[in-house]
């Protein structure tokens, strides 16, 4: 049983002990395995405590949600280095905004979209980075591309100039015991590795969350995405 303190600073502290002993474990550099705190549903005054715990990357499910917290912290933002990742589903009338305001968009998941992306950040002189959302279970309520589909992505969004496809991202079904999503994890990479033969470079693998962060980094995550761990059950 691990030792878990109340507040925003233990919670936070006991998370990354676990991820860095986890890669060490693996035979991983604990450096490159990044801690991205979910805040959706989360209240300003408790992101203002996990900035002050020493968190700097923020992963939010909605634009709307984000654009109105991320425009408390205003300049605060940019000071202390904080970085702001979209995770959640992405829908073609709210890129406009969300390129503003994300420094990492995890959820492309088509070539409608690759194409909206990169010709909103062009506008405002951007060049947006980017994960490709790949769904490899057939749960009908996820998002993002098929197998199949992410390959036909990354061909057709090659030409974008403003799109930078830099990993992938997926979530696997709920599963009481965090091993059974092991093999989902190892696909995604097994996806990432195919993709790099092949002469795309996508370092990152965004996988894992709160239950099962421990699976991801042992079959290679660079991003894990963690709430309910840090922040407590959402309600
Ligand atoms: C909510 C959410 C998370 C975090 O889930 P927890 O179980 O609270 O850690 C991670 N990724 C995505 C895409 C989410 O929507």
């Amino acid at each position: 049983m691990e030792t878990e303190g109340n507040s925003i600073a233990e919670k936070a502290k006991d998370v990354y002990k676990r991820m860095s002993r986890t890669a060490m474990k693996a035979g991983r550099n604990p450096g490159d395995v990044a801690l991205i705190a979910v805040t959706k549903t989360i209240d300003i005054g408790r992101i203002a405590e996990a900035i002050d715990a020493g968190l700097r990357i923020f992963g939010e499910s909605r634009v709307q949600e984000a654009q109105r917290k991320i425009s408390e912290f205003g300049m605060l933002s940019a000071k202390c280095g904080i970085k702001w990742h979209l995770i959640g589903h992405l829908q073609k009338n709210k890129v406009k905004q969300a390129v503003q305001f994300f420094d990492l968009i995890h959820s492309l998941d088509s070539v409608g979209l690759a194409e909206e992306i990169s010709k909103q950040a062009e506008r405002i002189g951007k060049v947006q980075d980017v994960l490709v959302e790949v769904k490899l279970s057939g749960e009908q309520s996820k998002h993002g591309v098929s197998k199949e589909g992410f390959f036909e992505l990354l061909r057709s969004s090659g030409s974008l100039k403003n799109l930078h496809i830099t990993g992938l991202m997926t979530i696997p079904p709920y599963f009481d015991n965090p091993e059974d999503a092991g093999p989902y994890f190892r696909e995604l990479r097994a996806l990432r590795d195919k993709a790099q033969v092949n002469g795309f470079n996508l370092p990152e693998l965004s996988m894992g969350m709160s239950h099962d962060f421990e699976v991801a980094i042992e079959e290679g995550a660079t991003m894990v995405r963690i709430g309910a761990a840090i922040f407590g059950e959402r309600k």
